[in-house]
C-alpha cells in the first residue's frame, strides 16, 4: 500500500500486462499508479481526479476536450506509453500547459519482425495450414505461395521500422526498394537499397509494407488510386496505423482479385475493438467483418509490439519520465513532445 505522500498516476486502456510491467518499473514506493482498463476520452477524463499526471495508450482521446479536463483537475503531464501520437492534440497541450512525452524507440525490431512475421504466414498460408491440420485435413490445395527470394519489396517510411524491415527482407534475397519523405541515402547505399517515388514503388512491388507514422499526409496514402497503380497479386502490409488505408477501397482491391493478400496489425476502426476480448458479441463493424472473410487476409490485434522486451523498455521509460516529472526534473532526452 502506498503512502499519501506518493504521486497518484492514473494509468488508463491497461491490460494485464501493462499492469505487470508498470508496475515493476514503479516499484510499489515510488509512484502510486490507479490502473482503469477503460479508456481516457472526455467523459472519463473525471477519473484523473487526485492524479499528478495521466498514462495513455494508442487509443485513448488526447483531444482539446479531454486536456481540457485534465487541466480543471490540476494534471499537467500525459505519459503516451507508445511511440505514435496522432491521438494527440499538441496545440491544446500546450495551450492548457501540460507536458506529453512518449516512448519514441522501445524496440523497433519488435514491430519489425512482426511485419516478417504476417509476410510469410500470408504467403506460405501458416495460418491456414494450422486450422487444416488439427482437423486432421493434410491436403495441400490452396497453400501454393511464391518465393521470396528475387522479388521486390516496397517500403514506404525508413525510419526506425522501415530500416530494420528493409534489413531482414534482404537477408531474404529480395530486391528493396523504397520511399521517404526524408530518405536516408547513406544508409540505403550500404544496404543496397534503392529509393523512389510512391507511384514507382508501387508500380514495381510484390509487396508494400507501410512504415510511417499517421499524419495529415500520409492519411489514406493507400486509397483507390494507389491500389491501381500496384501489381496485379501483390500484397499490402499496415503494421503502422489503420488510416494510412482506405478501407473502402482494400475491399474493393480484394473482391476484384487485384490485391493477392493483405496483412494488417492496425485497422482504421480499431479503437474499442481491438485488444478487446469481443467473442461472444455481434460484430457491429461491416468493414471489418468482411475483411475477416477473405481466405488472404490476416489480421492481428495491434500487436506488432508485444514482445518482453519492448514491454520492459516501455516501462522503463514511461516510469522515468513520471518520477522525473513528480520530481521536477527534465524528462529522457528525445521523449517530450
Ligand atoms: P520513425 O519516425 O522512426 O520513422 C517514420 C518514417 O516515416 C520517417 O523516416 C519519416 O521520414 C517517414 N515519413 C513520414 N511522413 C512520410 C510521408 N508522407 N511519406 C513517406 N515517408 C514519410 O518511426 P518508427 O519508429 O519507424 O515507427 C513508424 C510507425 O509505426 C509509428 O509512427 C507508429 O504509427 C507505428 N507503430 C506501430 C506499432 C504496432 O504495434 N503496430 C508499434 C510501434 C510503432
Amino acid at each position: 500500500m502506498s503512502s499519501s505522500a506518493t504521486p497518484l498516476i492514473a494509468v488508463y486502456d491497461t491490460k494485464p500486462y501493462d499492469r505487470e510491467y508498470l508496475g515493476a518499473a514503479a516499484g510499489v514506493e515510488a509512484l502510486d499508479l490507479r490502473f482503469h482498463e477503460f479508456r481516457l476520452e472526455p467523459e472519463t477524463a473525471f477519473s484523473a481526479e487526485g492524479a499528478r499526471a495521466v498514462c495513455v495508450f494508442v487509443n485513448d482521446k488526447i483531444q482539446r476536450p479531454t486536456l481540457a479536463n485534465l487541466a480543471h483537475l490540476g494534471v499537467r503531464m500525459v505519459a503516451l506509453r507508445c511511440a505514435g501520437f496522432n491521438n494527440v492534440d499538441l496545440k491544446a497541450a500546450k495551450h492548457f500547459g501540460i507536458a506529453i512525452t512518449r516512448v519514441p524507440n522501445y524496440s523497433p525490431h519488435a514491430v519489425a519482425e512482426h511485419t516478417i512475421a504476417l509476410i510469410l504466414t500470408l504467403n506460405r498460408k501458416i495460418h491456414r495450414a494450422f486450422n487444416r491440420v488439427r482437423e486432421l485435413n493434410f491436403s495441400l490445395s490452396g497453400l501454393v505461395g511464391f518465393d521470396l527470394h528475387g522479388k521486390t519489396a516496397g517500403i514506404i517510411g525508413t525510419g526506425k521500422i522501415g530500416r530494420i524491415v528493409c534489413e531482414i527482407l534482404k537477408g531474404f534475397g529480395m530486391r528493396v526498394i523504397a520511399a521517404d519523405l526524408f530518405p536516408n541515402p547513406e544508409w540505403a547505399a550500404r544496404k543496397g537499397v534503392e529509393y523512389m517515388d510512391t507511384v514507382a514503388l508501387a508500380r514495381q512491388s510484390d509487396i508494400v509494407s507501410l512504415h510511417t507514422p499517421l499524419t495529415s499526409q500520409t492519411d489514406h496514402i493507400v486509397g483507390s488510386d494507389f491500389i491501381a497503380l500496384m501489381k496485379p497479386g501483390a500484397m499490402l502490409v499496415n503494421v503502422s496505423r489503420g488510416r494510412l488505408i482506405h478501407t473502402t477501397a482494400l475491399i474493393e482491391g480484394l473482391k476484384s482479385g487485384h490485391i493477392g493478400g493483405v496483412a494488417l496489425d492496425v485497422y482504421e476502426e480499431e479503437e474499442g475493438v481491438f485488444f478487446e476480448d469481443l467473442s461472444g458479441e455481434v460484430l457491429q463493424d461491416d468493414e471489418l467483418a468482411r475483411l475477416l472473410v477473405f481466405p488472404n487476409v490476416l489480421v492481428t490485434a495491434h500487436q506488432a509490439f508485444l514482445t518482453r522486451e519492448a514491454l520492459h523498455e516501455i516501462s522503463r521509460v514511461t516510469v522515468e519520465n513520471l518520477l522525473r516529472f513528480v520530481q521536477g526534473q527534465p524528462f529522457l532526452e528525445g521523449t517530450a513532445l
